[in-house]
């Protein structure tokens, strides 16, 4: 049997129960090919959610070394976080459009982030933040195109636009963005997209007529950034791609796109043992042995991230051969029946990773959890160390 010992891939360190390797030359070459993609716009890096499980900072950092000058983070603490690590705003701007009342405007303000505002509560309070601090605010107004989520509806558009030109005249902050996002940009053709396209072109100009002059407008995520160039704008928004995984599986794989995936996620077996046929496996049973076999034990379960949605489905390989997860995946732990096969305790089992050794992938994880690979590379706990390689030793 070939072992990925035997063929010299074995990645995991030398110890450990579990690891996630993150390959920052793939975030590199990712960038790159996304690039390429929107030439006419600038990238920004969006780590938030600790860059989809990746790590925001040495991801942020990898960002910036390829040349990156946008960061994008969902809520005000994930962006002071990088502020507070080092990242300077003349190396980079910080997005964060995310908020709730009481949020930190004042600190976001003198941190030099960029803020994100969808209604007038939140201008209301971030002007009583700059009026405190002193600071002027930089100010991304975004309208609600259809998404139904966060953002200005249509008919509260223009009051919020002249709010904001209101405190504008004032010195209070500046106007640089206009922005939306997707409800459907992963579902080629559907119909909203056209439509959120359209409303955001309007929304857009009536918001120049009103005298507003963006520095960037922008409204692309990753798989706008792949598949729809009308919509890049200055500045295309990309999280999962950067990460080297598809946003959109049923049209085109990572490689499809040039992309290569960043984590790959890795275990070593705990146990091997023979058990008799009609052994019982995990909590409840939901497996049994169908004749004597070999069970192998991988210590990684659901407080790892590891989705309980995988009991019984989840793919792995050991040796070079793909198991399915045997019955219930438990908080620290899952099993496989190996059938015949007797690989050694302490083997590498892969999880997922970037499937040049022939292991499954994150989206061969999302489709046999009935989830998005989103999901599946973001949930995987701080448990799980991270090994970094491929950097290019930046630093803040
Ligand atoms: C998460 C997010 C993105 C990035 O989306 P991807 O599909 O991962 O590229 C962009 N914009 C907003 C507003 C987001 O919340």
């Amino acid at each position: 049997m070939t072992t990925a010992k035997t063929t010299g891939t074995t990645m995991l360190a030398e110890g450990l129960p579990a690891e996630a390797t993150i390959d920052l030359a793939a975030l590199r070459g990712n960038l790159a090919a996304l690039r390429e993609r929107a030439p006419g716009a600038a990238v920004m890096a969006v780590v938030k959610a600790d860059a989809y499980g990746h790590g925001a900072l040495p991801c942020a950092l990898e960002a910036l070394a390829a040349g990156v000058r946008w960061l994008g983070t969902a809520t005000p603490e994930e962006a002071l976080a990088l502020r507070a690590a080092g990242i300077a705003p003349e190396q980079a701007r910080i997005l964060c459009w995310l908020w709730t009342p009481g949020g930190p405007f004042a600190q976001a303000v003198r941190a030099g982030i960029d803020i994100s505002v969808s209604a007038l509560w939140a201008l209301t309070e971030l002007v009583d933040a700059v009026r405190a601090t002193g600071v002027p605010a930089r100010v991304h107004l975004k309208a609600d195109t259809g998404l139904g989520r966060n953002g200005c509806q249509p008919h509260d558009w223009p009051e919020l636009v002249a709010a904001a030109l209101r405190a504008q005249a004032e010195g209070l902050l500046q106007v640089v963005g206009i922005w939306s996002h997707f409800a459907c940009a992963d579902e080629p053709g559907h119909p909203s997209i056209r439509a959120q396209q359209e409303l955001f072109a309007a929304m857009l100009a009536q918001a120049e007529r009103a005298g507003v002059r963006p520095e960037v407008r922008h409204l692309a995520n990753s798989p706008a950034t792949l598949l729809l160039p009308e919509s890049h704008y200055d500045l295309v928004r990309t999280g999962l791609a950067m990460y080297g995984v598809s946003p959109v599986p049923e049209a085109g794989t990572p490689a499809d796109f040039g992309l290569r995936p960043v984590m790959s996620l890795s275990a070593r077996l705990a146990l091997v043992k023979r058990v008799p046929g009609g052994h019982g496996v995990s909590y409840g049973h939901r497996y049994r042995t169908p004749g004597e076999t070999t069970l192998g034990l991988v210590p990684v379960g659901y407080a790892d991230g590891v989705p309980r949605h995988a009991s019984s489905t989840g793919p792995v390989q050991i040796g070079g051969k793909w198991y399915t997860v045997a019955g219930r995946v438990a908080m620290d732990q899952f099993v496989v029946d190996l059938g015949g096969d007797v690989p050694e305790v302490g083997e590498e089992v892969l999880l997922f990773g970037s499937g040049e050794r022939g292991e499954p992938t994150a989206e061969d994880w999302a489709r046999a959890c009935g989830t998005i690979a989103y999901e599946i590379v973001t949930r995987i706990s701080a448990r799980v160390p991270r090994r970094y390689v491929g950097g290019s030793g930046a630093r803040p």
